[in-house]
């Protein structure tokens, strides 16, 4: 995990940053009046990106990542290299600190499945409402030891744990 300011970022990081920051406009948070929109980079380099939305009835409400994941799936995309998120208040200037948003647990496990899918570890880029600070991580460092099926040799799925994913998923 590393701390770092946006101006370090590689040309492609800061192009997936520019989409989650897209995205978080159309985020619907009435509720939290807290926004967050995500971006996700194919490995072939397409944008994909979500933002959150909420419902009355809490529970039902889709985080920005989830969001993001299930768009690029309908769109035939599942494997990705990256992830950009940011998050912060609705109206700007409200606490805009440098404090990043990480995904939720939920996320971090449709995340993990997806870094699976492509075979490789996810990178993780948190932008923080100051539209500034920078956190970069990834999914095996959010999420280390990540729940996920395997086929045994008779076809039947069993559960396993992944220990010590770090790496290669
Ligand atoms: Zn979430």
């Amino acid at each position: 995990m590393k701390r770092t300011d946006r101006k370090s970022l590689g040309k492609s990081q800061r192009k997936l940053v520019a989409a989650a920051e897209a995205a978080m406009k159309t985020s619907y948070s009435p509720y939290s009046g807290f926004a967050v929109g995500a971006a996700l980079m194919t490995c072939g380099g397409k944008i994909i990106a979500g933002s959150n939305v909420e419902n009355a009835a809490y529970g039902s409400t889709i985080c920005a990542e989830r969001a993001a994941l299930v768009r690029a799936n309908v769109m035939g995309n599942r494997s990705f290299k990256s992830l950009a998120i940011v998050a912060g208040p609705v109206r700007r200037g409200r606490s805009a600190r440098g404090c990043v948003a990480a995904p939720c647990g939920a996320c971090r496990q449709m995340l993990f499945e997806a870094s699976r899918i492509a075979g490789r570890d996810l990178e993780v880029i948190l932008l923080g409402a100051d539209r500034k600070t920078v956190v970069l991580t990834s999914i095996s460092e959010l999420l280390p030891l990540g729940f996920f099926l395997c086929k045994s040799a008779a076809g039947k799925s069993r559960a396993k744990v992944a220990a010590g994913s770090k790496g290669k998923p």
